[in-house]
């Protein structure tokens, strides 16, 4: 699994809905990746903050901060072919 794959599946496995498959490639993936490891951690710190929020956030914007934070983090590359 790649970094990029991860990202787009983490709603879905912060949140338990992703089938357990999946979750497994993503477990297996965080095990060979620390920077994945505090990227989901970031993201779990995001959604506990955006609970208290009045508003919700829109999820896919999110999702575009969060890839532009692992972007800028030079994590992409670093697994490109995991
Ligand atoms: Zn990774």
């Amino acid at each position: 699994m790649k970094c990029r794959e991860l990202a787009e599946l983490l709603v879905e496995y912060v949140a338990g809905d992703l089938e357990p498959s999946l979750a497994d490639h993503i477990k297996e993936h965080l095990c060979l990746c620390p920077p994945c490891v505090r990227f989901v951690e970031t993201y779990q710190v995001t959604i506990k903050i955006t609970r208290r929020l009045p508003m919700v956030a829109m999820p896919t914007q999110m999702l575009d901060r969060l890839r532009e934070a692992l972007k800028q983090a030079g994590v992409q590359d670093r697994c490109e072919d995991k």
